[in-house]
């Protein structure tokens, strides 16, 4: 898989291009979170290529998977856009340096305050819910003498393949509209003067695990879209998957492209993806504490937990977890527990791990963390949140510094 093509164990250890990961963890601490701006860069371009058949693609990257703004100013300098669910998240686009209008803005509960800031701003497009949504959208562009362009969210009544805890196309989901009300909508535009309704917009979950669901999705959306002359946009969402493990077998850019390009000839298509572009660029790099074989198992206790990575006791996630140097004249690899230091019995980071024999000091790394990791961190048992690093050939430099206890009682 493309992860081990990049970070590689040499005899100097686990290599993230050109810098080796234990020169990270010596000077910065752990836990710590790194990511590849090369492998970012890689991912655009082999999305952007897969859907190059297409004529008009513009790819906007889910800010929600990773916001951290040296991602986000890479991103940019690929020439691709920001999908941003909330006034927070347009914040972070606009101070990484985003033309507002390369800013689009879907959300199932966006409050006054976010449409109010974000029609300022000058956002591009406006994923709308709700047709209530539709009124507090119209009541502010008026205010403020702005044109908004929408496209209405379709809830296409989809079930994707994916954990049910990322799967948001289904008919009981709290995500986008129904067909007849995005219907009753387009009958009622003269009540919106200052909206322009361009688009539709699907996106049905996360992780896909195959390409029907996608495509039944943009079936829906193309069908509703048909008869409505000004409809001439199809934002189809993200939700590309990434292999988390060696042996998944998970559809390619490509396969999605291949599938979905006859279907939107003569359409503008927009991309969200956010895991497929920052899932693979970073690891989480932690320090073993403790160890101990207790009921039947080795448990290494170690110094990342759910506070940073909380995908393992949210879905269940498995990450592949390596040392950062050959361990293998240790001995043999067993079935290893990694737990954090947090009082949750959820708190694993991973579970069956092969690992060789390890003791206090030693430095693993958590792959595939950089999409979803970070962003869901939290202060809970008063951790601060760790250092994240960027790292481009042989040089890196810290993208956020690690907080300090001083940090979590700021406020108070
Ligand atoms: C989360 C989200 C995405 C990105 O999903 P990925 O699976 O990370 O690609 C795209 N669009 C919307 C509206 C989202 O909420």
């Amino acid at each position: 898989m493309a992860l081990h093509e990049l970070m590689h164990v040499k005899p100097a250890g686990l290599m993230i291009e050109g810098v080796a990961a234990h020169q990270l963890a010596q000077t910065l601490g752990t836990p710590l979170y790194v990511y590849s701006l090369g492998r970012l860069r890689a991912n655009l371009r082999r999305l952007r290529a897969a859907f190059e058949p297409l004529s008009q693609v513009e790819i906007h990257y889910s800010a929600k998977a990773n916001a951290n703004l040296s991602i986000l100013r890479a991103v940019l300098a690929e020439g691709a856009g920001i999908d941003a669910v909330s006034g927070g998240e347009i914040f972070r686009a606009l101070s990484a340096g985003a033309d507002p209008r390369a800013i689009v803005y879907a959300g199932a509960g966006k409050t006054v305050e976010e449409i109010a800031y974000a029609v300022e701003q000058g956002i591009g497009w406006f994923n709308v819910e709700n047709l209530a949504e539709l009124g507090h959208l119209e009541r502010e562009a008026a205010r403020l003498g702005r044109r908004v362009r929408v496209a209405l969210r379709l809830n296409p009544e989809v079930t994707a393949n994916t954990h049910p805890y990322i799967a948001t196309g289904h008919g009981g989901a709290k995500f986008g509209l129904t067909s007849d009300a995005i219907r009753q909508a387009l009958a009622e535009q003269s009540r919106y003067p200052h909206l322009d309704f361009m688009g539709l917009h699907v996106h049905i979950g996360s992780q896909l695990g195959d390409i029907g669901g996608t495509v039944q999705a943009v079936e829906r959306a193309l069908e509703l879209a048909a008869p409505y002359e000004s409809l001439k946009t199809v934002n189809i969402g993200g939700g590309f998957p990434v292999p988390y493990g060696p042996d998944e077998q998970l559809p390619a850019f490509d396969a999605f492209a291949q599938a979905l390009a006859p279907l939107l000839r003569g359409y503008r298509v927009l991309l969200e993806p956010g895991r497929s572009i920052v899932a693979d660029i970073g690891l989480l790099l932690t320090r073993v504490l403790y160890t101990k074989y207790q009921g039947g198992q080795t448990i290494v206790i170690v110094d990342a937990s759910m506070t940073e990575l909380i995908r393992p006791a949210l879905y269940g996630a498995k990450h592949a977890i390596l040392p950062l140097s050959d361990l293998s004249a240790r001995g043999s690899v067993q079935s290893t527990q990694v737990v954090g230091p947090v009082c949750e019995t959820a708190d694993v980071l991973g579970r069956d791990v092969p690992l060789p024999p390890l003791h206090e000091g030693d430095l693993l790394a958590i792959l595939t963390s950089g999409a979803y990791g970070m962003v869901m961190a939290s202060h809970y048992n008063a951790r601060p949140k760790p250092a994240e690093v960027v790292v481009e050939g042989d040089t890196w430099r810290v993208a956020r510094s690690r907080e300090r206890w001083q940090d979590l009682i700021a406020g108070e």
